[in-house]
């Protein structure tokens, strides 16, 4: 997950005492609320066992942190993990594999689930004196991903175990900050003839352990654009000897909030200029970087040169795909024209766009059901989460939901070095997953 922002966040009827250590669902016992542990079947689907394996997993992940598109090791791991530990399908793709479960059911009722784990870790320094830390110099797990490869890993064991009437995928997806590992792996939606597949995220600012899932868009669609403006150098004292483009990056920044208040079309409401919320969700364009001019030697300004060389740096965000889109075509429009009026050659580069993730209706509601059924409270809000999410590709391939798990309304905020991915989720995850995926309480296999 990109760039999280949590704004406007309306939470619903959720416990506001979350307890430090999660060990199980609240449970309301004449009028008092009181925590209920069952140590040995957390949540009546994955066993004390697992648990323990699944915990120790996370934090070997994460002392081995990777960053996006070089989780080799990662992938080494989980793998060896689900041989040593569960009968499962093993399906290597070169940089990503998932786990296939293929029940001995032949009924027309069976359904083909995918579960999606992401796998990879930010260059964030550490920042904490956990026992775990990661051994890799600048890179951490500061997104959780540690735990959601150890969540998936769970659920995968408890599968094995218990046994299901459908055919379970268990997708390990590298690659999620920067939004190309889905491309890599949506192929498995086809191959594999998907009907569904889900994924959840941690999320600090909601209660320890609460549900929260949107029907229709769960996370808004973003692109980040940069603009390079090429103009002439000239003395400083002879401005007109040259093109500089500093007034035409000037002049698209102060053109930002109009662009995205067309975009947006009709009657919008502006949260700050070049961010508003219209009848198709919100609308946004930030600035992330503006520069223009430099001495050669990377030291700092020129004071003798007049700039010839400029650069603007945008992310552009929007609930709507087609929204954003637009916008990207009128600043890209806007700039083109500067560019003549200034004489100056301009080109614009697109980095890491994430598509919007929409869920399904169906799909988030059996995710409601799942948690209701185990007890974990719900979550609501009144807009999707801003920051981008590659899980959409799927759901543009397939029914689907992603869906939100609460970190603890005090945890650390997502890719800041304090964070740490909370254990406590893990039991929770898997087993929300357990009932998405309809796996059976009968034991097929004996459990110690
Ligand atoms: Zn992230
Ligand atoms: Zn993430």
């Amino acid at each position: 997950m990109r760039s999280v922002s949590i704004c406007m966040i309306k939470l619903g009827n959720l416990y506001r005492e979350p307890p430090r250590e999660y060990n199980g669902p609240v449970k309301k016992n004449g009028g008092k609320r009181r925590r209920k542990v069952r140590k040995m079947d957390l949540y009546g689907l994955i066993d004390a066992d697992i648990l323990e394996k699944a915990t120790e997993l996370r934090h070997e992940l994460h002392s081995m942190a990777e960053l996006s598109g070089r989780e080799a090791n990662t992938k080494r791991r989980l793998m060896t993990f689900l041989e040593e530990n569960t009968s499962l399908e093993l399906i290597d793709r070169g940089s990503w594999f998932y786990a296939a479960y293929r029940s001995k059911n032949a009924s027309d009722g069976k359904k083909r689930i995918a579960f999606r784990a992401d796998t990879d870790a930010l260059p964030i320094d550490e920042g904490t004196a956990l026992t775990y830390a990661s051994k890799t110099r600048g890179v951490s797990h500061k997104c959780g991903h540690d735990g959601h490869m150890a969540t998936l890993c769970a659920f995968a064991l408890t599968a094995d175990r218990c046994g299901c009437e459908n055919d379970l995928f268990f997708l390990f997806q590298p690659a999620e900050e920067t939004g190309e590992g889905a491309a890599e792996c949506e192929s498995l939606i086809a191959d594999e003839n998907i009907g569904e597949i889900f994924g959840y995220h941690n999320m600090p600012g909601f209660p320890l352990g609460s549900v929260a899932v949107h029907t229709g868009c769960a996370a808004c669609a973003s692109t980040g654009l940069v603009f390079r403006f090429i103009g002439k150098n000239s003395h400083a004292s002879q401005p007109e000897n040259g093109c500089n483009p500093s007034f035409a990056i000037a002049k698209l920044i102060s053109d930002i909030p109009s662009a995205v208040r067309e975009a947006a079309g009709g009657s919008v409401r502006e949260i700050v200029p070049g961010a508003v919320m219209s009848a198709d969700g919100i609308v946004m364009c930030t600035v992330v970087g503006a520069s223009s001019g430099s001495r050669t030697d990377g030291t700092g300004e020129a004071f003798g040169t007049s700039a010839g060389f400029g650069r603007l740096s945008l992310t552009i965000r929007a609930e709507n795909e087609k929204r954003m889109d637009l916008l990207e075509k009128l600043l890209g429009d806007e700039a083109e024209a500067l560019a003549a009026e200034n004489s100056l050659a301009v080109s614009v580069e697109r980095v890491e766009p994430f598509p919007e993730t929409r869920n399904d209706a169906a799909s988030a509601e059996k995710v409601r059901a799942a948690a209701a059924a185990l007890g974990l409270p719900p979550a609501e809000w009144n807009e999707p989460f801003r920051s981008s999410e590659d899980f959409g590709r799927y759901t543009k391939l397939t029914a689907g939901a992603l869906f939100y798990l609460g970190c603890g309304e005090e945890h650390a905020p997502l890719h800041t070095a304090c964070y740490d991915f909370p254990d406590a989720l893990i039991a929770a995850g898997a087993a929300v997953f357990a009932k998405l995926g309809g796996v059976c309480r009968k034991r097929k296999k004996n459990v110690e």
